[in-house]
């Protein structure tokens, strides 16, 4: 039973996420001291004297420095649509890898370069509907701003971004320098 229970997002003290662990492993933080609980899962875990609710997302209450071992994350295609939750940006629905494409919000044509804040996951039929405009040109509105992400679930294991839990989805912050963008009412949809 115990193995279906999820895993927890662990915080460094100024709310970057640093890695994912089991929750035996929180909980043995939690009892350290080491941590704070921001979120909780709802699940029970029951000890002969206590009942424990399992922690979704907890803070380190000293910071750690990890930049000397932060992976920058690679320029490619996957990545972009691992940023972009493989959603269209443009139709906001969900899509498989082969149906998704890149577009360039400034087309190449009209010297559009080939980066992060330049680029947006689109389904094909939207990026063939955009053209050579830009999406305020083709009445579109893109759901986020293209920018570099600094974190991807996948930098801390295998994870796939649409299998992190939605309750971790605030402390992502994939998409701003916000330290807590709301979370979207149409993330629910997925
Ligand atoms: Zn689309």
């Amino acid at each position: 039973m115990e193995r279906h229970l999820p895993n927890t997002l662990l915080l460094n003290a100024g709310f970057e996420p640093l890695r994912i662990v089991s929750w035996q492993r929180a909980f043995a933080l939690i009892f350290q001291e080491k941590v704070e609980i921001l979120e909780e899962y709802g699940f029970i875990v029951a000890t002969v004297s206590r009942h424990y609710n399992i922690p979704a997302v907890i803070r380190l209450n000293r910071w750690v420095n990890l930049k000397r071992t932060s992976p920058i994350i690679r320029f490619s295609r996957a990545n972009l649509y691992a940023r972009d939750n493989y959603r269209c940006q443009y139709c906001h629905k969900y899509f498989p890898e082969r149906e998704l494409t890149l577009d360039h919000v400034l087309p190449v044509v009209r010297g559009g370069k080939k980066t992060w804040d330049n680029i947006l996951t689109a389904c094909i039929r939207c990026n063939q509907r955009k053209g050579h405009r830009t999406p305020e040109e083709a009445g579109l509105k893109p759901l986020n701003r293209p920018v570099a992400p600094r974190w991807l679930p996948g930098m801390v294991g295998s994870m796939r971004m649409r299998s992190a839990p939605e309750i971790w989805a605030r402390y992502l912050r994939l998409y701003s320098d916000d330290p807590f963008p709301p979370l979207r009412a149409a993330d629910h949809e997925a």
